[in-house]
């Protein structure tokens, strides 16, 4: 068992205070989900959890197991099991997306020891088909080129080869279409067990439609302002925000 907790978590972007005591906990097994305005910290959020260097924790403490790793940089969280589905995927010429899954997936191997490479490509093979991607891109340049829903697609794929405790997946499902989205929850319904968690934050319910999802979180202006079961993301695509915004925090 495995828990993340997030604990009063103030955040600033260039002195801009954006996350303003946001807590959340979760455990192996749980699946989250956060949805929220446009501009309210989600990505804050999912960047600060990964460390990105750019988003200045002003207080608060992230956890792990109980141990704080605000001071470990995003390669030692990645390694902890920490992974994030960036909401706008970086294009990286001249990295073919299969060099840069093995060694992202090369950083995990316990005293440096190599991937196996058939097992490799056996493994990446299955993820793409899958995930009905096109067979050449894992020898195409990371992200280079390829539509808003192969970039999307591609993050699930690192998801399932480099298995994290955590996945947060920040609107994965946004600009897929509908066949694109249900692959795409497919993709976390085969990466899910019993031994990992995933965040996913989004705006629909479409993506959550097939996955048993444990709480979802409302994010307003830099905190959780409510949290309920899987039916409030079916009555906030309804309803939308409105009565959370107003401060209502028993809907
Ligand atoms: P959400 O994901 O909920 O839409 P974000 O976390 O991306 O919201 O952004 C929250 C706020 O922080 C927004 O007002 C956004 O403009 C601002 N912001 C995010 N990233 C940066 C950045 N790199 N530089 C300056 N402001 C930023
Ligand atoms: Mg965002």
């Amino acid at each position: 068992m495995s828990t993340l907790e997030v604990k009063n978590l103030h955040v600033s972007i260039e002195g801009k205070a954006i996350l303003k005591g946001l807590d959340l906990k979760m455990q192996t097994g749980e699946i989250h989900a956060i949805m929220g305005p446009n501009g309210t910290g989600k990505s804050t959020l999912s960047e600060a959890i990964m460390g990105n260097p750019a988003y200045t924790i002003t207080e608060g403490e992230i956890l792990l197991d109980g141990e704080n790793i605000l001071d470990w940089a995003v390669d030692e969280r990645a390694r902890a099991g920490l992974f994030l589905a960036m909401q706008y995927p970086a294009e990286v010429p001249g990295v073919t997306n299969s060099d840069f899954l093995r060694t992202a997936m090369q950083t995990r191997m316990e005293d440096g020891k190599d991937v196996p490479l058939f097992k490799f490509i056996r493994e990446l093979d299955k993820s793409v088909a899958k995930l009905e991607m096109r067979e050449d891109l894992p020898h195409r340049y990371l992200n280079e080129g390829f539509s808003g829903g192969e970039k999307k697609k591609n993050e699930i794929l690192q998801m399932l080869m480099l298995k994290p405790k955590l996945a947060i997946l920040d609107e994965t499902d946004s600009g897929l279409d509908v066949d694109a989205i249900r692959t795409v929850s497919k993709g976390i319904e085969m990466f899910k067990t019993d031994e990992n968690a995933v965040l996913i934050i989004t705006h629909s319910t479409k993506i959550l439609q097939a996955l048993k999802v444990d709480y979802v979180h409302i994010l307003v202006d830099g905190k959780i302002v409510f949290t309920g079961d899987a039916s409030l993301a079916k009555e906030i695509e309804e309803h939308g925000y409105e009565k959370f915004k107003a401060g209502v925090k028993n809907a």
